[in-house]
């Protein structure tokens, strides 16, 4: 265990690890090593014989044991080269981190996995928070996992998948007739009288830990290079924020062979875009936009705790923070579901449109490196898939043969 405190992410202030933390002034906190110590104890060729899942990085995780891991087997997912989608899309070099593959069919599992464990250890027996997505069913497989009890609030209008998984995986499932502002405030409302632990996004320091994992895999998987670029769907932004924290903690440690750090994309859909906005104001804090719409689920977050700490990783990092055309989401995901097999959800769909952008206001060399995130299954959005396909239908009685042959081209 080589946690030494945490961190306001604001200020700076020092506190104790080994306690529950919520945030501070408002504000995330960060998760702080004693990197020499890791860095004197830890060696990366001792990965190869621990399991395969995010927890082999044990020396840059918060887990204070290992008996202490709340697991479902989650991490390792492969790292795709994408060619005949790279063609179609103008960049060769593309390849796709596949987190569709993980428990819960999204890359939450990291997260969950991770808050769970720590919730957990730290003495929390009840849970809750708010989703409008894919966080509602990872909290509840990780709570069941752990036996404690989780209380997910829902806008009526989350789509139906994410909808009822949570029930299924045994949570106290709710759904309001609001948005998830709205249901954030029922969790603040119900915590003391019901004893919650607040999971919602960057409330808690160790989502953040669980998807950092998510570059630390990829350092690995890339021999210990990094790529030129990461398009990253960023709605409140913990995957992006805790991979570049992740890269600087293995830069400190020595295990980059080479130290140029890839440039962070931010990626959004002109539905939902307020870090692309304050990204092209030059500011370091976001606004929300008035009407926050958009099919791709995870990307439907209007006001962003950690907005700050996205900005200030995309600036460090040489990158940029691009919104895709909201209508040409069920487009990019048809296409690269049938160029490469690859599930891939609308919010990889909106960063694969943003790759296209990027490329044409010649901000990223057409070469370039890069790898997408598929932060989820696209079997979880039934709506956006309808949207996507088109389906002729066949009278049993009468085939229509032409009509059959024009499909097949
Ligand atoms: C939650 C979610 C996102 C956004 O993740 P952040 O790390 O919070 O920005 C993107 N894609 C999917 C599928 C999600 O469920």
């Amino acid at each position: 265990m080589f946690v030494s405190h945490l961190e306001s992410a604001i200020d700076g202030t020092r506190l104790p690890a080994g306690t529950l933390h919520t945030t501070h002034e408002g504000k995330p906190i960060w998760v702080r090593y004693d990197l020499d110590h890791v860095r004197a104890n830890a060696r990366r060729e001792s990965l190869a014989n621990r399991p395969a899942t995010m927890w082999r990085y044990r020396e840059l995780m918060p887990a204070p044991s290992e008996d202490a891991i709340v697991s479902l087997g989650e991490g390792m997912s492969p790292l795709l080269d994408c060619p005949r989608l790279g063609q179609a899309i103008g960049a060769p070099g593309l390849r796709i981190k596949d987190e569709s593959q993980l428990p819960t069919g999204s890359f939450k599992s990291r997260g969950m996995s991770a808050a769970i464990t720590m919730a957990r250890a730290l003495g929390v027996t009840r849970v809750a928070l708010p989703t409008a997505g894919n966080a509602g069913a990872a909290a509840a497989a990780y709570a069941a996992r752990a036996g404690m009890q989780c209380a997910v609030f829902m806008p009526d209008d989350t789509p139906i998948v994410n909808r009822l998984e949570p029930a299924i995986f045994g949570a106290k499932a709710f759904l309001v007739n609001g948005l998830i502002g709205d249901c954030g405030a029922i969790v603040r409302d119900g915590m003391e009288r019901f004893g919650w632990f607040d999971l919602s996004t960057l409330k808690e320091p160790y989502r953040v830990e669980g998807k950092k994992t998510m570059g630390i895999e990829l350092a690995e998987q890339m021999n210990w290079r990094l790529p030129d670029a990461i398009f990253y769907p960023t709605g409140g932004g913990t995957g992006l924020i805790g991979m570049w924290k992740a890269f600087a903690e293995l830069e400190t440690i020595g295990w980059l062979e080479d130290t140029k750090k890839p440039r962070m994309f931010a990626c959004q859909s002109t539905g939902c875009a307020p870090i692309v906005n304050a990204f092209d104001a030059g500011e370091r804090f976001a606004t929300a936009p008035e009407k926050p719409a958009t099919m791709a689920s995870g990307l439907r977050v209007p006001t962003a705790v950690g907005d700050f700490m996205i900005l200030d990783a995309v600036r460090e990092s040489g990158g940029a923070a691009i919104a895709a055309t909201e209508e040409d989401i069920p487009r990019w995901m048809a296409l690269a579901s049938a160029k490469e097999g690859v599930s891939l959800c609308p919010e990889a769909a909106a960063a694969l449109g943003a790759i296209e952008l990027a490329i044409k206001r010649g901000a990223l060399d057409k070469n370039a490196d890069i790898v997408l995130y598929n932060t989820g299954a696209v079997q979880k959005y039934v709506e956006v898939m309808e949207r996507a396909v088109d389906m002729p239908k066949l009278d049993k009685t009468n085939v229509n043969w032409s009509a059959i042959e024009r499909a097949l081209g």
